[in-house]
């Protein structure tokens, strides 16, 4: 994986006599850093002044309040390029810099290996940049978080173009065939694919009837037209 890895750089002798010097119990060489051991600095909202907490309960109040256009645009494009458990990560970012990935982990109560898979999957799509920093005494590195919100609207745009894309190809298929449609509603086809089967649903063997897509039809168009729309507002 790119950059940060759980497991010290240097060699276990190496790493053996590192572990002696700094602390009085032997550990696991491979083991992670304890999340519970890491301070936290967070930056308040207004940046007035810095918190420091050591808490293991995840506060409430870890996301910052921000508009509802702004969080919607930010699910959106989460919720396309990654999953919807991504959200979470991007929105406990905002009003932060240089996030730790344990600290983050234990605030969102991931384990830190989901959390790391979450990060990286955000980072292939430029939505979060990092730092490393390598821990002078335990030879590993960490890596530092920020969420690249200027990214949003680029991603949101190539989106919803993509969406218009294909609404455009649904709405040219519904307007150029008719539609048959079992009466259990199974399956829906096009007028050719109805004749390979005879007008039969291929599931039930029911006998499909034409469908009046004229709904579909106005649902695509709404949306194509609501697209478009999204899409002015960016070029102005
Ligand atoms: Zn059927």
């Amino acid at each position: 994986m790119l950059g940060c890895s759980l497991y010290p750089i240097v060699n276990n002798d190496k790493m053996k006599k590192i572990i002696k010097k700094t602390s009085p119990k032997p550990i696991k060489v491979d083991k992670a850093p304890k999340v519970d051991k890491i301070s936290k600095t967070v930056k308040n909202t207004d940046n007035s002044d810095i918190i420091k907490t050591k808490s293991t309960v995840p506060s409430k109040t870890i996301f910052q309040k921000i508009s509802d256009q702004r969080k919607n645009a930010i699910e959106d494009v989460v919720k396309e390029l990654v999953n919807e458990e991504a959200i979470p990560i991007v929105l406990y970012l905002i009003g932060r810099t240089k996030v730790s990935e344990f600290v983050l982990a234990q605030d969102l109560n991931l384990e830190i290996h989901k959390a790391r898979n979450l990060l990286y999957r955000l980072l292939e799509h430029n939505v979060l940049y990092f730092h490393r920093k390598k821990d002078k005494i335990k030879g590993w590195y960490i890596c530092y978080w920020d969420f690249n919100e200027k990214i949003i609207p680029f991603q949101l745009e190539k989106i919803k173009s993509q969406k218009l894309v294909k609404l455009k190809e649904r709405l040219e298929k519904e307007s150029s065939s008719m539609f048959y449609m079992c009466k259990s509603a199974c399956t829906r086809m096009d007028f050719e694919k109805s004749m390979e089967f005879n007008f039969k649903c291929p599931e039930c063997g029911e006998l499909m009837d034409e469908q009046n897509n004229s709904r579909t039809l106005e649902f695509l168009k709404e949306r194509i037209t609501e697209l478009d729309k999204d899409l002015k507002a960016y070029d102005k």
